[in-house]
C-alpha cells in the first residue's frame, strides 16, 4: 500500500482553500493535466472558497480528484452525514448557512454584548472561533500560524474586549539579573511546556495592592527576584496586567515553578486571616473581596490560557506547595467550580523540580 501526504493551503482564518499532493513524487505539484498523455497529472486535489460565515462558494474551481477532504472552514470538519452539513467545533456545532452555532455558548455569561448563538462575535473576516466557545482575533495570522507568543500579543488578540495593561502602560521596572536572580527563558514550545495554572492573591499586607507594589516586593524584598514573579495580575476593577513575560519561567511557588502559569489577584482574599497570630489578626484591616469584575476577568483569562496552552491542572498556591496561606479562602472555595468548568485536575503538589 502506498501513502502520500496531502497538504492544505490555508488562509489567515485557517480555512482550507487548496489541497494538493505530489502523486508522482517528482518534487513538484502539477497544476494541470497534460492532454498529450493518457494519465491525469493534476495534483491539486481540491479547491474550496467560502462566504464570510463559511458557506461554500460554487464555482469553476479545481475539481475534487481525491477522496473528499471535509476539513474546510477554519480547518474544522464539515459533517455531511444525513445532509446535516454542520461543522464540529468541539464545544458546539456550527451551521454556516445561518452563521450561528446550533446551541448556546457554554460560557455565554462572559459575552453579554452578543447573542449566545453568535459565531466569532459576528466578525467572521477578522475573527475565528477555535472551539465553539469564544472569538479570537485572527486577522494578523497569529491564530493559524501560532508559535510562542508574548503577553503583548495576547493583548492584540482582542481578548474578550478586556484590555491587557501592558508592562509599558503600568511602567514596569527594568529587570535585575545576576547575583542568583533567576530569569529563565523557556526553550521550545510554550504549549508543551505549560500544563498548569496557579492562582495567588497578593496577600495580607496593604502594600501589595497594585501590580507595581507586587513587583517592588518581589524585586526588593527578601526573595530578590529578577522581575515580578507572576505572569498575570488582575485588579479589583477587572483590569488584567501583563506580568512576567509568558516565555519566561514564573517565580513564585517555591521549588515547583516548572510548567506553571502564575496569576495573582490583587486583593487580600484571605478573610480568615490564616497564618497570622492573635495580635496580627487584631490589626489586620486589609480584608478584601473577590469583586465580580475580578472574577469575570479571571474566567476570561483562564478560558484563553486553558485553550492556548493545553492546560491540565488548575490550583491555588497552597495546593501546589503549602508554604504559604495563599490564595485565601474567598478564592479557594471557588477553585473546584473553576476546575469543573474547564475539566481540569488539582495540581499534584510539591514536585521539587523547581
Ligand atoms: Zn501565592
Amino acid at each position: 500500500m502506498n501513502f502520500r501526504a496531502e497538504y492544505f493551503h490555508q488562509d489567515h482564518l485557517g480555512n482550507n482553500r487548496l489541497t494538493f499532493c505530489d502523486f508522482n513524487n517528482n518534487g513538484r505539484i502539477e497544476i494541470s493535466d497534460d492532454p498529450g498523455t493518457p494519465e491525469n497529472e493534476l495534483e491539486i486535489t481540491q479547491e474550496t472558497h467560502y462566504y464570510p460565515f463559511g458557506l461554500e462558494h460554487k464555482g469553476n474551481w479545481y475539481a475534487i480528484v481525491a477522496p473528499d477532504n471535509n476539513y474546510l472552514y477554519n480547518g474544522k470538519e464539515l459533517n455531511r452525514d444525513f445532509d446535516i452539513n454542520l461543522y464540529e467545533y468541539g464545544a458546539r456545532w456550527y451551521d454556516p448557512a445561518i452563521g450561528r452555532f446550533t446551541g448556546v455558548d457554554p460560557i455565554a455569561d462572559q459575552f453579554a454584548w452578543v447573542n449566545p448563538y453568535n459565531y466569532a462575535e459576528n466578525e467572521p473576516i477578522a475573527n475565528i472561533d477555535l472551539h465553539g466557545l469564544q472569538s479570537f482575533y485572527a486577522a494578523n495570522g497569529s491564530i493559524v500560524h501560532a508559535g510562542p507568543i508574548s503577553n503583548s500579543e495576547i493583548k492584540k488578540r482582542n481578548l474578550s474586549k478586556i484590555p491587557i495593561v501592558s508592562r509599558e502602560q503600568w511602567r514596569a521596572r527594568a529587570l535585575i539579573t545576576g547575583s542568583g536572580r533567576s530569569y529563565e527563558k523557556i526553550k521550545g514550545s510554550l504549549k508543551s511546556y505549560y500544563n498548569s495554572i496557579v492562582i495567588h492573591h497578593s496577600g495580607n499586607e496593604g502594600r501589595y495592592k497594585t501590580v507595581s507594589g507586587v513587583q517592588d516586593e518581589h524585586m526588593d524584598g527578601a526573595s530578590k527576584k529578577a522581575d515580578i514573579g507572576y505572569h498575570f495580575a488582575i485588579g479589583k476593577g477587572g483590569e488584567i496586567y501583563e506580568g512576567r513575560p509568558i516565555d519566561v519561567k514564573g517565580a513564585h511557588v517555591n521549588l515547583a515553578n516548572t510548567g506553571k502559569i502564575d496569576i495573582v489577584l490583587l486583593a487580600d482574599l484571605d478573610t480568615e486571616d490564616q497564618g497570622l497570630n492573635f495580635i496580627e489578626k487584631l490589626f489586620e484591616t486589609s480584608d478584601g473581596e473577590l469583586t465580580p469584575e475580578m472574577g469575570s476577568s479571571l474566567i476570561t483569562l483562564l478560558s484563553y490560557l486553558v485553550n492556548e496552552y493545553d492546560i491540565q491542572e488548575l490550583g491555588g498556591h497552597n495546593e501546589v506547595n503549602c508554604e504559604r496561606y495563599c490564595p485565601g479562602n474567598l478564592i479557594e472555595e471557588r477553585l473546584q467550580e473553576l476546575r469543573d468548568r474547564y475539566g481540569l485536575d488539582t495540581p499534584i503538589g510539591e514536585t521539587g523540580n523547581n
